[in-house]
């Protein structure tokens, strides 16, 4: 059976794992946790990275950081993970959501504008699959009303928009290193923060509402109750096996966009002959091979092929049930204009295996086998 993911496994994870016990420091901010902040401060330019036990909660540290209240509204996709809307409902904000662009699966950024009202308090974009939202734009139109931008980046850990890193746009980027991630730490994710300004009350925020980040590094001699918060700081072991993977992090990115390419080669005389259609990635955007999809033409169609890979052993999956569609989203949300594309679109779509580990013969025999299942 080829998986439709394997955690991202580079040889060091054991052997960091081990450092880490051994440094007896296995909480928070350990030599692991630096090390893991300091390079995605690196590779992204951004004031500040703060390593968090998951993207879903860096998305509420940025919730937070946003003075996110009550009747606020937040304009986002309804195609997305949960979390995007449920780090800011848990603020007791009202997602707004709006359609997507049928060609990215991203939020359709012509139609932010008209979603706004004396609410809106945020716009938080997702970049479906690491390919970019138009941030241009969508900067332009938060500039215009004041608006805070969070990206939720889960998905986009070094991808760029005209040339420059994704979850640097906005006020705040959330990364994930959950093992379905292109780097994993099990459970974890990281917050970016543009501005300078926000970086102390963001450590607070992480910290349990201590100043003990500042008591860490010998700024202040005993640490005090300064602000609500909570603990999103991930122990050291875990850093220690994402940091085996920062290592070898172009190696890593290299495989996966290798393997990207290779399905759309095989897979693009299906779109020429009109049977399928492939991700379409912009000219500014550049990709990290998250992930590969393809949109078969109907539902149907999809539950046929998604069986009939099963039976050639392959793992093949949906993805997001529309959020606006779900229990939750009809309780605390509401979808602003029409739904032309989530709905339709998140029917047709489906994902093949994709995983740093995928070798170039398996991406063969899958592409082989959807091939064989269009007859061709
Ligand atoms: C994976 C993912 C998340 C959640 O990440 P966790 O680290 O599991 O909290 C949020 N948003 C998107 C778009 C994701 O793909």
């Amino acid at each position: 059976m080829i998986r439709f993911n394997v955690p991202p496994y580079t040889g060091k994870e054991m052997e960091y794992i081990r450092q880490a016990v051994d440094n007896m420091h296995i909480c928070g901010d350990g030599e692991f946790t630096k090390r893991c902040s300091a390079y995605l401060e690196k590779i992204t330019g951004t004031a500040k990275c703060l390593l968090t036990t998951s993207c879903t909660h860096a998305l509420e540290m940025a919730a937070l950081l946003c003075d996110i209240k009550e009747g606020d509204e937040v304009i986002l996709p309804s195609y997305t993970f949960v979390s995007t809307a449920d780090a800011f409902v848990l603020r007791g904000a009202v997602p707004v959501f709006v359609d997507i662009r049928p060609d990215t699966m991203n939020i359709d950024e012509n139609l932010i504008e008209a979603a706004i009202t004396e609410r809106t308090k945020a716009i938080v974009v997702v970049h479906y699959a690491g390919v970019a939202c138009e941030m241009d734009k969508i900067m332009e139109i938060a500039g215009k009303y004041h608006l805070r931008v969070v990206e939720d980046a889960a998905q986009a850990v070094m991808c760029t928009y005209k040339g420059k890193p994704l979850g640097t746009f906005g006020d705040f980027g959330c990364f994930s290193f959950h093992e379905t991630k292109n780097f994993s730490m099990g459970e974890g994710g990281a917050l970016l923060i543009r501005d300078e300004k926000y970086i102390e009350e963001a450590e607070i925020i992480r910290e349990k509402g201590t100043d003990r980040s500042k008591y860490y590094r010998g700024q202040v001699d005993k640490y005090r109750w300064m602000n609500y918060g909570s603990s999103y700081l991930p122990s050291d072991m875990n850093a220690a096996y994402l940091y085996s993977q920062f290592e070898v992090a172009d190696q890593i990115n290299e495989a996966r966009v290798a393997r990207w390419n290779q399905y759309y080669r095989l897979l693009k005389p299906l779109q020429d002959a009109g049977k399928i259609t492939l991700p379409v990635v912009p000219e500014e955007c550049e990709h990290n091979g998250h992930m590969f999809y393809m949109k078969t033409k109907d539902l149907r169609e999809r539950t046929e092929l998604i069986r009939f890979m099963e039976e050639k052993g392959i793992l093949a999956v949906s993805h997001y049930v529309p959020l606006h569609s779900a229990p939750a989203g009809l309780k605390f949300g509401r979808f602003h204009g029409e739904d032309h594309y989530t709905t339709a679109e998140s029917e047709r779509l489906l994902r093949l295996p994709m995983f740093y580990q995928l070798t170039e013969e398996q991406t063969d025999y899958i592409a082989d086998r959807v091939k064989e299942f269009y007859g061709a």
